[in-house]
């Protein structure tokens, strides 16, 4: 028995594998070492996609339908999903930002993800973004470390920013 006749033994003997029509047919995809099976038509639901995309150039009866990827697999189960169910959840325990990598290199928009869970992504992206803030404005602090007047000017130009320990740390 070759190894593909197993696998397509596999896929009767499990029972879940039941595919949308006798011309549509499941591909495996290899993330990082894992394996994941979904159907074509399921992938081609979503065509802008990378692995729609994948689904439309892959042709029935190819003589091989297994891809494989270098991706972080815990969005691997929440992305299929979404081809599967139409519902995009994300992972409670990841961060905004890699999240948002993730989708960008499977060319899935953030606007799919679920109502339940776009809050807390918009949430988690926000924090980011601040951080992201506060860095640069301390790079620009550094450069105006170099005149006083340019640290009165962003002190004054940015109240809400906190200057004041940089301020007093050189008054002494
Ligand atoms: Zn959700």
């Amino acid at each position: 028995m070759s190894h593909e006749q197993e696998e397509t033994t596999g896929a009767l003997v499990s029972g879940k594998r039941t595919l949308a029509s006798p011309n549509d047919e499941e591909l495996q995809l290899v993330v990082s070492g894992k394996t994941y099976w979904i159907s074509r038509s399921a992938l081609m639901s979503l065509p802008e996609t990378r692995l729609g995309h994948l689904a439309l150039q892959h042709k029935p009866g190819d003589s091989s339908r297994r891809y494989q990827f270098e991706r972080d697999t815990k969005m691997v189960n929440p992305i299929l999903n979404l081809y599967r169910t139409g519902e995009l959840h994300i992972p409670g325990d990841m961060c905004g930002l890699a999240i948002s990598r993730e989708l960008r290199y499977w060319g899935i928009d953030s606007r799919l993800i679920s109502e339940c869970c776009f809050k807390r992504f918009k949430e988690t992206l926000r924090e980011v973004l601040i951080v992201e803030e506060l860095d640069s404005a301390m790079k620009t602090d550094s450069v105006a470390k170099d005149s006083l007047s340019g640290q009165i000017w962003l002190t004054m130009e940015r109240p809400g920013h906190s200057f004041g320990s940089w301020a007093s740390n050189t008054s002494c």
